[in-house]
């Protein structure tokens, strides 16, 4: 007879082998995966049609989201209230967006440098978060209605450059989707974990995964080793994709046909069908009844996108120079997303890194794929495998006159805990301010606050003899808790960081460019500030 175990506090039957869905949130498509009979597979619409669900959003006037291809025709008829491209909204604040809000159709609410971005749509403000769990409860439901079964558990992909608070933006919308996210995992880990890499812990690989979506390029390269998947750099650009493409076709035909620039936007769907044709064939032909006969040939295609290419080329050039690697170092080349369908992509890519490429696999599906394998893994259905990925930038804490002490240095392997003990600067203080930064410079002010705290309580001192632990833990998610205590006390108080507002790669790059630059300037600071704290020590 089987047994059912009963969950006392609801009364509800407890599942013994919970499902754990696998989902890729992206930018252009969403889609989630399973493990079916030990295969993971992707889960398709009611219809048992797609399998991708396009990340559109359309708010009705009686307040209902259609989510999906349903909301694709409000992007012209009503694109106040239609929503693309949610995840580059997410974990950012107004200020963030400024320089490309011309991007959205829709319109951004300024809620302050310090807050999350809203979203105005009809009468109400949605955050990018509540957005995204429409989204996740679409998807949720799929498999829902799949399984006749209630889902309760996810892993999320995000991209490998996702700080921390865009990756607790990924996480709250799978909270509020009703799910709970047991780990956000890395976009180019999930692709690598599809191809079966890093399933076998006897070998060591490298691989570099090229992801070209629909608006946005990533190049990672990581190394797997014992089932740990370590990113040893990552790359991209947040404006490159296959939208890319179809706006450089719109706008070849207006030319050949000296139609007005304003004709763009109203090309761009017959432009990705022309492209995705090319894929296929050498030539696509189409007479429409607004624009006459448009044609197209591969090879001029492949002419007016090589610029766009050569661009993703020189990321990868620099991901590998980031890693202090070579391309014989690589193992693998792994394909991703809908973009490497184009031949010239793949062919480029190939000659590039001078091997053939991993595309046996549907690029738009591999990372939806992987999340699953990766759900089935803290399932308990296989091997133990751990995830670890490295902190993009270092992260510490404010000291006397300004200095930053970093206490976990930029690229260091995630999870970790690191501690660090400190006194007290003035005679009976019995609080200490703990401000945590982010950011490569000597001096707080040039880097990024993420938060801060009071450790009060501290019985009165003289100057130099209270015992405080600082301790830092960043987990699997690059999630950081900061913890302070007073050892002769006891006090203690935490924080869970949460960085109220995002910033994006091409910043995290300036802001490292920006310590090599002033470094000689920095050091001679902190050299300066050190000095004048030892100086009020001695006196
Ligand atoms: P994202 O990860 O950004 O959500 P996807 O990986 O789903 O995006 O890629 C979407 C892009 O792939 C779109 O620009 C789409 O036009 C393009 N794409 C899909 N199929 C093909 C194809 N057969 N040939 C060329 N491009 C394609
Ligand atoms: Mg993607």
């Amino acid at each position: 007879m089987p047994k059912y175990a009963i969950d006392l506090k609801s009364g509800a039957i407890k599942n013994e082998h919970p499902i754990i869905i696998g989902i890729d949130l992206g930018t252009t498509h969403s889609l989630v995966a399973i493990m079916e009979n030990g295969k993971a597979q992707v889960v398709k619409d009611e219809f048992g049609e797609n399998a991708l669900l396009a990340s559109l959003l359309h708010l009705s006037e009686d307040n209902v989201f259609s989510v999906g291809e349903k909301a694709r025709a409000y992007i012209e008829v009503d694109p106040q209230n239609t929503i693309y491209s949610v995840k580059r909204l997410m974990g950012k604040s107004y200020d963030d967006l400024l320089s490309y809000k011309d991007f959205y159709g829709y319109e951004l609410l300024d809620t302050g440098p310090e807050n999350l971005v809203k979203i105005k749509l009809r009468d109400k403000s949605f955050t990018p978060i509540e957005l995204s769990a429409e989204i996740l409860k679409s998807l949720k439901l799929r498999v829902e209605k799949l399984l006749d079964n209630i889902v309760s558990k996810a892993v999320i992909t995000v991209p490998a450059y996702f700080n921390d608070a865009q990756r607790q933006a990924t996480r709250d919308a799978g909270k509020l989707a009703g799910l709970e996210v047991l780990r956000i995992i890395n976009e180019p880990t999930a692709a690598s974990l599809a191809y079966g890499i890093g399933l076998d812990k006897s070998v060591v690989q490298t691989v570099a995964v090229y992801d070209l979506g629909g608006g946005t390029f990533d190049i990672s390269v990581l190394q797997i080793q014992d089932g740990v998947f370590e990113v040893l750099s990552t790359h991209g650009d947040t404006f490159l994709g296959g939208d890319d493409m179809d706006k450089l076709i719109a706008r070849h035909w207006c030319d050949q046909k000296v139609f007005p620039a304003t004709f763009i936007p109203s090309l761009r769907k017959l432009a990705e069908k022309a492209k995705k044709h090319l894929s296929e064939h050498d030539l696509f032909q189409e007479t429409d009844s607004r624009f006459g006969e448009l044609s197209l040939t591969r090879s001029a295609f492949e002419v007016i996108i090589k610029p766009l290419i050569d661009r993703t080329l020189l990321a990868c050039e620099k991901v590998l120079s980031d890693a202090n690697l070579t391309i014989n170092d690589l193992d693998q080349v792994i394909m991703v997303g809908g973009s490497t369908r184009v031949p010239l992509v793949k062919k480029e890519v190939s000659a590039f890194f001078q091997k053939a490429v991993f595309d046996q696999m549907n690029p738009d599906e591999v990372v939806a794929l992987g999340a699953a394998i990766q759900a089935d893994i803290l399932a308990g259905n296989q091997e133990d495998l751990l995830l670890l990925d490295i902190t993009p930038l270092s992260l510490g804490i404010e000291t006397v006159g300004g200095l930053m002490d970093t206490i976990i240095p930029r690229n260091s392997k995630v999870p970790t805990k690191v501690g660090r003990s400190y006194t007290t600067s003035v005679d009976g203080q019995t609080k200490l301010m703990v401000s945590v930064f982010q950011g490569e410079r000597d001096l707080v002010n040039y880097n990024r606050k993420l938060g801060e705290f009071v450790l009060s309580g501290i019985p009165p001192m003289p100057a130099g003899i209270p015992k405080i632990d600082i301790q830092f833990l960043l987990d699997a998610d690059g999630i950081l808790k900061v913890k302070a205590s007073e050892l002769r006390s006891g006090v203690e108080t935490s924080v869970v960081i949460q960085a109220q507002y995002g910033i994006s790669e091409e910043e995290m790059a300036l802001l490292l460019i920006d310590s090599i630059k002033n470094a000689s300037s920095d050091l001679a600071a902190r050299a300066l500030q050190e000095s004048k704290n030892e100086a009020a020590n001695v006196l």
